[in-house]
């Protein structure tokens, strides 16, 4: 005979298990420059967080270019000097960074790192550069200038006063690596961040997309204007309120528009792109925001990304995929 306090104890149990694995995990680690988050939602086993975090900072060990040992580092040193042979997974990211710039017309640029660090976003001291250095470091960028090898797996910059930044391409990137890692180690359901860069796993639910909110630039952060919906796809969002500084009230973004080397002006405040891939949604992303909602918004379409926008007068653009 079954004896009801064990069925209880045995229910119990079952519901204390059920509510365990349905309890959504998140742990934190800044990586690549900034706040990064994971959160698992059929969490099993915790390590494959740790895991998917150990992946991406090796990630950001090769890619960060003010890392003397890195191999983003590594090719800038050489630059007009030789090539330099660098693993698979540096070796297919710049080959993207070069194959996506030529396609958004120049507008993404992974060879802005001189200008880049001409401006020094990063760094607590606030100049603005010297007009003519910014136009002697412009001259020079010109995606011709990165020559890759795919035998040999190098890459050279031909002209030593151009130095590579993958910074609006890296992070898109490495979320969906880390979204990858996540799902072949059977996770379903999952949300991977990297400072706006998000890559949401699987679906909230059956039938149920997740939903992201996009930061108000007005707004204390988690203030949302608008949210988007997707399903195992990017939402990454570039937005001249993210790192910026102001001089005699004028404000300096650390989006630059590659033509000119100052801060865009276009008509975006922010801009989120929905893919599956990441690296494109955050290449786009910077690109759209350089291009402004009428060319962002033809360039969305002819590739078949979904775009929100948020202009300087304060109007919502909505491009569905
Ligand atoms: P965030 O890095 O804040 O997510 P983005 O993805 O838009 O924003 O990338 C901006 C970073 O990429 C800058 O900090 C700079 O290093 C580099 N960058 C700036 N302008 C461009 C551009 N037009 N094309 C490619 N890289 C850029
Ligand atoms: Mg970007």
């Amino acid at each position: 005979m079954i004896r009801p306090a064990l069925v209880i104890t045995a229910m119990l149990l079952l519901i204390l298990s059920v509510s365990c694995s349905d309890e959504p995990v998140t742990r934190y680690e800044f990586l690549m420059d900034t706040q990064c988050s994971i959160t698992v939602y059929d969490a099993g086993d915790e390590a494959y967080i740790d895991q998917t975090f150990a992946l991406m900072r090796e990630m950001d060990r090769r890619l960060d270019r003010h890392s003397q040992d890195s191999q983003i580092a590594r090719i800038n040193r050489s630059a007009g000097i030789c090539p330099v042979q660098v693993d698979g997974m540096t070796y297919s990211l710049v080959a993207r960074a070069k194959e996506l710039s030529i396609l958004t017309s120049g507008a993404f640029n992974p060879l802005l790192g001189a200008l880049s660090s001409l401006w020094a976003f990063g760094s607590p001291e606030h100049e603005v550069p010297d007009a003519s250095q910014i136009a002697d470091l412009v001259s020079h960028v010109d995606i011709g200038c990165l020559v890759l090898d795919e035998e040999d797996m190098s890459v050279y910059i031909s002209d030593p006063a151009v130095q590579l930044d993958l910074g609006a391409i890296a992070k898109g990137y490495a979320s969906q690596v880390a979204a990858e890692h996540l799902a072949s180690c059977g996770v379903e359901r999952a949300i991977v961040n990297l400072g706006g860069n998000v890559y949401c796993l699987g679906s909230k639910g059956p039938d149920e997309d997740w939903v992201v909110g996009i930061q108000n630039p007005e707004a204390p952060t988690g203030g949302y204007f608008a949210t988007v919906l997707c399903s195992d796809a990017a939402v990454v969002t570039s937005g001249s309120y993210q790192r910026r500084f102001e001089v005699d009230g004028v404000e300096y973004h650390h989006i630059l528009d590659p033509r000119t080397g100052w801060p865009a002006d276009s008509d975006i405040v922010s801009v989120s792109i929905v893919s599956d891939d990441g690296a494109l949604a955050d290449a786009l992303s910077t690109a759209c925001f350089v291009l402004g909602t009428q060319e962002a918004g033809r360039l969305c379409r002819s590739m078949g990304v979904g775009m929100l926008a948020l202009t300087t007068s304060g109007r919502i653009v909505r491009l569905d995929a």
